[in-house]
């Protein structure tokens, strides 16, 4: 087993106050984190990488990415010409640039083809270098509902049933439920729900008897009132989209009914949304209105994650530590919160805080170490020296 020592970093260790008053070592054996401190026993017999003026924190987890979608293609018709060779090369280089970037971990919410899940097994099993990825494969649908033409369409119980069934049987971590339309499926509305409260609580149930969770996608009131209501775990964009656009569909008593149900919202809060951080009137009108969606949100303890939507058109798989910023100006998070966000509040929110989000001995050693401290200026995160993901050191960016 090869031993790994990371010295002279200042540790955040993902849920802590501040960081370390003094430059720790990180011990890694294997993919584990064995022992952080001071001692320079922690550097005997290991391979010692030192580091001046650097904080080392838990790779970043990005909560909702889409690893088969190439954001710079607009449609999915276009998307389905690529030879399937050079997709499959396309995925893996975004695996990896976004390791390099210090994603140690990804959820991915659906692809047509479970191409994303041979993805994060060839990972898991060392072949190629990117984060942990946990999957949802095809999404739960309506007839000809949001990404139907990724094969999740179900109409009747039977259908919710069999098509959560196939996703279990290739091995999906998660279930996603489409309950509302999409801006990228021609057909839907975003406002509009999809799918019956009842329908949603079968899909919620049957996903839990195969011991899944559920994360719905809604951008409608509606369909987010019956999303919590149901019991999902997370709710994925949650813009309260109502009659003026995103945000106008604001209600304060669906954001009691997500906090009353416990789930956490995954706002896909993308680095272009600097633009909505600008003073020109339209875009900071629909700034201002997602910035009261989640200030209010979180005035009610609904827990928030980041995420970005990678794979949508121009959302490029590698640009969480970017758009963690601009999600917390929108949010008004801390810094610190924000961070918690990526790494220890997102792991629990997934359900695997026993594994990763956090620098502790005994946790996968996920480690971004970066210039400067991040608690003080989320921008370090873009200067990253060094990333290790379950143990291994991922190749550098040219
Ligand atoms: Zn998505």
């Amino acid at each position: 087993m090869t031993s790994l020592a990371i010295s002279g970093v200042r540790v955040w260790d993902g849920e802590s106050e501040e960081r370390s008053i003094e430059p720790l070592t990180i011990r890694i054996e294997g993919e584990r984190i064995t022992a952080i401190g001071s001692a320079p026993e922690l550097r005997a017999d290991a391979e010692v990488l030192s580091f001046d003026a650097a904080t080392a924190l838990p790779g970043l987890i990005d909560a909702h990415v889409h690893f088969c979608i190439d954001p710079g293609i607009r449609t999915p018709e276009a998307q389905d010409e690529v030879p399937f060779e050079e997709r499959e090369r396309a995925m893996e280089a975004r695996a990896l640039a976004m390791a390099q970037a210090g994603i140690t971990t990804a959820r991915d919410l659906g692809g047509g083809a479970w191409r994303e899940i041979a993805l994060r097994d060839r990972i898991a099993a060392g072949q190629i270098p990117g984060p942990r990825i946990l999957c949802a494969g095809q999404p739960l649908t309506t007839m000809r509902g949001h990404c139907w033409f990724w094969g999740g369409e179900a109409v009747g119980e039977a259908e919710i049933r069999a098509v959560i069934a196939r996703q279990v049987e290739r091995r999906a971590d998660w279930i996603k439920v489409m309950a509302t339309g999409g801006i990228t499926t021609k057909g839907t509305n975003p406002g509009d729900a999809q799918f019956e409260a009842a329908e949603l609580r079968l899909a919620v149930a049957e996903a839990e008897r195969h011991d899944r969770p559920v994360a719905a996608h809604c951008h409608g009131t509606e369909g987010i009132r019956r999303a919590a209501q149901a019991g999902v775990r997370t709710i994925e964009h949650c813009s309260f989209a109502g009659g003026e656009g995103f945000g106008s569909g604001l209600d304060p008593e669906v954001v009691r009914s997500i906090a009353q149900g416990g789930a956490w919202v995954s706002p896909t809060v993308n680095a272009g949304w600097k633009r909505f951080l600008d003073p020109e009137p339209r875009l900071a009108a629909f700034g201002a209105r997602m910035s009261e969606v989640l200030q209010s949100l979180r005035s009610e303890g609904v827990g928030l994650i980041a995420s970005t939507d990678a794979g949508i058109p121009n959302v490029a798989h590698d640009r969480l530590p970017e758009a963690l910023a601009v999600f917390a100006a929108l949010a008004k998070l801390s810094n610190r919160d924000a961070l918690r966000s990526a790494t220890s509040e997102s792991a629990r929110a997934l359900g695997i805080e026993a594994t990763t989000g956090a620098l502790r001995p005994g946790l996968a050693a996920d480690i971004l170490v970066v210039d400067g401290d991040p608690l003080r200026d989320l921008a370090a995160l873009q200067r990253p020296l060094l990333v290790v993901a379950r143990g291994r050191r991922v190749p550098a960016a040219d």
